[in-house]
């Protein structure tokens, strides 16, 4: 039991020098005994002959004992590559960068060529490539290229889908596709790998395939709770890992505290820097390290730097840091007991991330984090009762909380004729197919037999959301499709543009109502914010004058980048049609139109048109105060009510313009 002391000011600590700092990067014979002492190694020759003796084994062993950066290497040199690649299925794209980075630096070879990774919206793989990580969501994107190919994946000679465990619904849609080419291809093998014990279900699914167990090392993790719920877990889970800090000596270990999601780590990060620079030197230094998506991997490679001696790491992670990364040196783990899920409503038809209780799964996985290399320790903000009582024992499985319109899609596209009877290994819930089945008849991807349509061929091309496929593919009718990509690749990098820094609330604001002169809605200020920027050499001086996150805007035009050559591979003229902001607006109604609301008689807020859904706008809107009488949205989030997010006026005769098979004349009131 522990108590929160958020003043920590009054904490005196000696001043420890922290003047040597280990910055080049090890040389690879450390690397060599680093790896020689995982647990894994010890099992090296037993797993390969397993591999060798059975065509599909799953492979169970605790977070960070080596499985993910080891076994394609002992597949490796176990003579596999010389058949075809090792592909390495990751569901999280951080995790597929930074382990390839990994492998590279212990094979000593430079990152693309013998070992690469394919991640959406980015390939570093070249002809040389044999240890191919990827996200799971790339490997099914290889299975669509190859559909009228035989052999299929035949430039894999293994394939190994790790952190099963968290159950995607990418890698679910996969175990189906591998368990048939394991069936075509006897000289395939495959590989199923999870850090939990809920093996026996994989086995099961795959005809009883073997279990091989590596035994983890875990020291004891002393587990504490806060005596009441805690109302703030933020706040918490700084005055934590500062009283952490100042009260445990540094060196003797590194701090790992979860939290939720970017905004969360970033205004954590605020606070910390905060607090320490008013405590000045009394304390040891405290290194922080954000981890999370979105963040530039040159950024992300820092939290596997070796803290400097007398000084502590702080690491700030998302769910990322659970069981697809390990930080080495990590001794107190900081579990804000939340996660941000994906979680969809069928009879809306939306899906949002929401912040929801992790299971009690996960937090055993997130303590034991923190008992890895000696004894550590585990503060729970939440209380003992709440981890016995109210946590879900484990996770629903992605596919059973999901929007399906793009799996639907991704099965139709791969030839899947018959939904509900596909091998799931969990299907989905039928009212949640049947709902995404209507969505891309609406979209027009499907015809009435339920088949994949030319337009729906081409949305399949697209790795986004139908919806944002389909305004893509409709921007060739509009003349604007230069327009158009520049809005979805905005939209994909989410609600990272602006930045709103503290004490500066009103030059952001100003900065970020100019993009939206005109009242033009948040997609044509979107699209304004990149042509400003493209129109200013890209410049990050611009960004920064603009209160506009460069680092974002960076992803944002690497987005775009990869979906100008879709869209050239798709055939769709990147014609640009500026000055015609109503065609534009046609054209993201076109993808959008399930997304219309109108304002309601007696100012009370939104209802959609279609699901009779209350809403109001976000106030981030450029149109918050305008309340134009129709609108579509981007997404629907729930925070305190549903909010319409990325918002733009509508007429409603555009609806059936673009939908006339979805909208009768009675329900746009014209
Ligand atoms: P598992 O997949 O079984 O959870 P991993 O294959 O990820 O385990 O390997 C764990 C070991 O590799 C840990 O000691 C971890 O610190 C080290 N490691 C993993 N990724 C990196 C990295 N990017 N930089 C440095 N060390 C890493
Ligand atoms: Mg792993």
């Amino acid at each position: 039991e522990f108590v929160f002391e958020h003043q920590i000011d009054s904490v005196k600590t000696e001043l420890i020098d922290s003047g040597d700092r280990i910055e080049e990067e090890s040389p690879l014979p450390e690397l060599e005994n680093e790896k020689k002492n995982l647990p894994i190694y010890a099992y090296k020759e037993q797993l390969m002959k397993a591999v060798d003796d059975h065509q599909v084994l799953v492979i169970v062993g605790e977070t960070g004992s080596g499985k993910t950066i080891q076994i394609p290497q002992f597949l490796d040199e176990a003579g596999y590559t010389r058949r075809g690649m090792i592909g390495c299925t990751q569901p999280r794209r951080v995790a597929a960068m930074s382990v390839a980075a990994r492998v590279a630096r212990e094979k000593g070879v430079k990152l693309g060529n013998e070992v690469g990774y394919s991640i959406r919206f980015e390939d570093r793989t070249s002809q040389k490539t044999v240890l191919k990580y990827m996200t799971d969501g790339r490997l099914l994107h290889e299975f669509r290229q190859q559909l009228r190919k035989e052999p299929i994946l035949a430039s894999y000679s293994v394939i190994m889908v790790d952190e099963a465990h968290e159950r995607t619904v990418n890698t679910d849609i996969l175990f189906s596709l591998l368990k048939d080419v394991t069936r075509a291809r006897p000289d395939f093998k495959l590989i199923i790998s999870s850090a939990t014990l809920d093996a026996i279900k994989f086995s099961d699914y795959f005809d009883s395939a073997p279990i091989f167990t590596i035994p983890g090392r875990k020291f004891p993790v002393e587990i504490l709770y806060t005596r009441a719920p805690e109302p703030d877990y933020l706040a918490a889970a700084v005055a934590t890992a500062l009283q952490i800090h100042a009260t445990e000596e540094a060196g003797d270990g590194d701090i790992l505290v979860f939290l939720t999601g970017q905004e969360e780590i970033e205004a954590a990060e605020v606070i910390v820097s905060e607090k320490i620079r008013k405590v000045g030197t009394k304390m040891a230094e405290l290194i922080i390290c954000p981890i999370y998506a979105n963040l530039p991997s040159e950024v992300q490679a820092r939290v596997f730097d070796p803290t400097p001696k007398g000084a502590r790491k702080l690491v700030l992670a998302t769910n990322i840091a659970e069981t697809s990364l390990t930080i080495d040196g990590i001794k107190y783990v900081v579990d804000c007991g939340f996660a941000k899920m994906k979680s969809y409503s069928p009879r809306v038809g939306m899906e949002s991330l929401v912040v929801e209780p992790i299971t009690r799964a996960s937090a055993n996985q997130r303590a034991g984090r923190s008992g890895r290399t000696g004894p550590g320790k585990c503060f729970r903000l939440y209380t003992a009762y709440t981890f016995a009582n109210e946590l879900d024992e484990n996770i629903v499985p992605e596919i059973q909380r999901t929007n399906l319109g793009n799996v639907v899609l991704t099965l139709k596209s791969l030839g899947v004729d018959d939904l509900l009877h596909f091998d799931f290994m969990d299907p989905p819930p039928a009212e949640a197919l049947v709902k995404a089945l209507e969505l891309l008849y609406a979209l027009g991807a499907l015809n009435k037999r339920g088949e994949l349509t030319r337009v729906g061929e081409v949305m399949s091309e697209f790795p986004l959301d139908p919806m944002l496929s389909k305004m893509i593919v409709a921007s060739e009718k509009y003349g604007c499709c230069d327009e158009i990509i520049s809005i979805s690749c905005m939209l994909s990098v989410g609600n990272s543009i602006f930045c709103r820094p503290k004490g500066k609330e009103i030059l952001a604001d100003n900065a970020r109502r100019s993009f939206h002169m005109g009242d033009v809605g948040d997609h044509i200020a979107l699209l304004n914010v990149y042509n400003f920027w493209k129109d200013n050499n890209f410049s990050s001086q611009w960004c920064y004058e603009n209160y506009v996150q460069g680092r974002s805007m960076r992803r944002a035009r690497d987005i775009r980048d990869q979906l100008e050559r879709l869209v050239a591979r798709a055939g769709i003229p990147l014609l640009s049609n500026v000055n015609d902001l109503d065609a534009i607006k046609k054209a993201i109604a076109s993808g959008f139109f399930p997304h219309s609301a109108r304002l309601q008689k007696h100012g009370d807020g939104y209802v959609t048109v279609k699901h009779k859904q209350n809403a109001c706008i976000h106030p981030s809107s450029g149109l918050a105060e305008v309340c134009p009488r129709w609108v579509m949205y981007h997404e629907l989030v729930l925070t305190t009510k549903e909010f319409m997010r990325q918002v733009t006026q509508l007429k409603p005769e555009w609806l059936l313009e673009v939908a006339p098979h979805y909208y009768k004349v009675e329900e746009v009131g014209i």
